[in-house]
């Protein structure tokens, strides 16, 4: 896994940054990442919004960013005829690396179940035609997930189920049918993170990336809080650090696998 042939920086799987807390300090924001040799980020789309958002910024700064687009959960309400057809638009794009964020999330419900497991079912088969793979997000939901999940996993190039929070036996699970993992900032939470710091090791070396998923999930372990919480992609060596610690591995050897596996996952050859 170590004989790599890239350069030793970082790629965050996972930043909203068309989020309306970096509006005013993007650059600032790009700066500090590159300082920190976050060489590449994906932005996250999570509506036709920020998919759109979220494309336009990554045509604009050429090779740092590429991006996904799709419908999260708690926008699934808003599904319908027209935003499919966008999605199918957008993600015919080559800076479209992935289809999502999607999935279902049963912890909040800020869409109906029913609404959810359509919009998920139907980014899928997106998914599938396009021949890209899926960004997915799951929190309470990993039952009903999995069994949807599993009716196209054959089919699809690719699964990261992101920003994992469940137990080892969920995790196991997403393993078995072939899923990546994206570990989020929350692993250095003080309380929330005791089981995924307790459980990260088993999930193998060519199945692990990280992410910031900023402006949430500021890293706990940071030096210096950030101003008004903010979390960026220059803290995902925190994420990092905490990974050192909980899976007994050196820094180089998280960040030379990470960044390969996001590269093969992503097929992000061009900034190898
Ligand atoms: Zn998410």
């Amino acid at each position: 896994m170590m004989n790599n042939d890239c350069k030793e920086f970082l790629i965050d799987i996972g930043a909203n940054l068309t989020s309306k807390k970096f509006n005013t300090d993007l650059d600032d924001v790009i700066q500090r990442a590159q300082e920190q040799k976050v060489n590449h980020i994906i932005l996250t789309g999570t509506s036709i919004k920020s998919s759109l958002d979220a494309l336009a910024l990554a045509k604009s700064h050429n090779g740092l960013f590429s991006c996904t687009a799709g419908v999260h959960p708690h926008e699934a309400k808003h599904w319908n005829e027209e935003i499919k057809n966008e999605i199918v638009k957008l993600v015919a794009d080559n800076l479209v690396v992935a289809v999502g964020e999607c999935g279902l999330d049963f912890n909040r419900n800020f869409s109906s179940k029913e609404d959810q497991e359509k919009c998920f079912i139907q980014q899928l088969e997106i998914a599938t035609q396009i021949k890209k793979p899926v960004f997915l997000h799951e929190r309470d939901a990993h039952t009903r997930f999995i069994e949807i999940l599993k009716d196209f996993r054959n089919q699809l190039p690719g699964v990261v189920v992101h920003c994992y929070t469940g137990n080892l036996e969920q995790l196991k699970a997403y393993l078995d049918i072939d899923c990546h993992i994206g570990i989020t900032g929350w692993i250095c939470d003080k309380k929330r993170g005791d089981q995924l710091r307790a459980i990260v090791k088993h999930i193998p070396e060519n199945r692990l990336m990280i992410e910031t998923d900023a402006p949430y999930l500021t890293p706990h372990n940071v030096d210096k809080k950030p101003k008004g919480g903010r979390n960026e992609p220059s803290l995902l060596p925190y994420v990092v650090k905490q990974l050192v610690e909980s899976r007994n591995q050196t820094a180089s050897e998280i960040i030379n696998s990470t960044t390969n596996t996001a590269i093969k996952f992503f097929g992000l050859n061009s900034y190898c």
